[in-house]
């Protein structure tokens, strides 16, 4: 573990609800906002549902064998097979459109493990922390994350690390302007007065490490002032529509008045109107749908049934 939050921060849900601001900021919220404030207020403020996908289950599934890998109460890393057993246990079935898809995102994150277990198991250590949350006072705001991995080096300095599952390294001018590691740092800092000596993100799938070294003053106080920025943008609730080459992946294109062709105001906003309620007919099924399991399970949902939300909702 790392060491105690100094006195005034803390981590877990208990400083969430100590905070006298109700905003929350984490680095994907103004990651999201930078990206397109109204995706950002599609998922943040209304919380629409954002679409499962191959590559978020792809994602989650690696990052959690790879907690696996570093929770042990030993210093000695584990077989391959156990790791790659483990990858099997954890596996998210999310998102894929069938089987076959699946089976080819498992064999290539089998493969994925593999080559990074060869590439890291001769140098294996515990880290000091893993999949490790903090939350942290701002001006006007909380931000919250939680960082992958720390590892104590053998210098006695830290080094942060963060898993990514993106195909190839981006550009270096997008990696220099990213602000995850920043604010890992940051975070360091502040709860548990940790100064990082490199911050680096891990491609898995290219096993390849992008490290750099930690922000000095002048570039936190810039990277502060993003975050100033998209808080003090999100108070005064500024949600202008971006339209970028990200578009078509967005989970909100249905709802965007930006994607949606119609010949006229009055088309948009029907078709909006008709897909929010097609959002919203699917999650009341999903929600009967948890509710018949649990009663099978014999346990009681409690509160109101689906069908008095559904017909309150008509
Ligand atoms: S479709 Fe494009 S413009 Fe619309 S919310 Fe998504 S990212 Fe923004």
């Amino acid at each position: 573990m790392v060491p105690s939050p100094k006195s005034g921060t803390g981590k877990g849900p208990e400083t969430a609800r100590e905070l006298d601001s109700p905003m929350r900021l984490s680095y994907s919220a103004v990651s999201s906002y930078e990206k397109c404030p109204l995706s950002y207020r599609f998922q943040y403020i209304d919380r629409l549902e954002v679409a499962p996908s191959p590559y978020l289950s792809f994602g989650r599934s690696m990052h959690s064998a790879l907690q696996w890998l570093y929770s042990r109460k030993v210093s000695e890393p584990p077989a391959l097979n156990d790791l790659l057993l483990e990858l099997d246990a954890c596996w998210e079935s999310d998102g894929f459109c069938d089987s076959e898809e699946e089976d080819s995102f498992r064999r290539h994150a089998t493969e994925v493990l593999t080559a990074y277990y060869q590439k890291n198991v001769a140098d294996f250590r515990l880290p000091l922390a893993i999949e490790e949350r903090f939350e942290i006072e701002m001006d006007g705001y909380a931000l919250s994350g939680v960082i992958d991995r720390i590892d104590r080096r053998p210098d006695g300095s830290y080094e942060i690390i963060d898993y990514k599952t993106n195909r190839k390294l981006p550009e270096l001018r997008r990696l220099r302007e990213d602000l995850q590691l920043p604010i890992y740092q940051i975070a360091c800092s502040k709860t548990w007065g940790i100064s990082p000596s490199k911050l680096t993100f891990y491609y898995l799938i290219p096993n390849q490490k992008y490290t750099t070294k930690p922000q000095d003053a002048q570039g936190i106080s810039r990277v502060l002032e993003r975050l100033n920025r998209t808080a003090e943008a999100i108070t005064a609730r500024r949600f202008p529509a971006t339209p970028g080459p990200l578009c078509p992946w967005c989970s909100f294109q249905d709802v965007c008045p930006e994607r949606i062709k119609a010949d006229s105001m009055e088309e948009k906003y029907a078709s909006r109107y008709r897909s929010l309620l097609k959002r919203r007919d699917a999650l009341l099924e999903a929600i009967a749908e948890l509710e018949r399991e649990m009663t099978q399970q014999g346990f009681s949902p409690g509160g109101r049934s689906c069908e008095e939300r559904r017909d309150e909702a008509n």
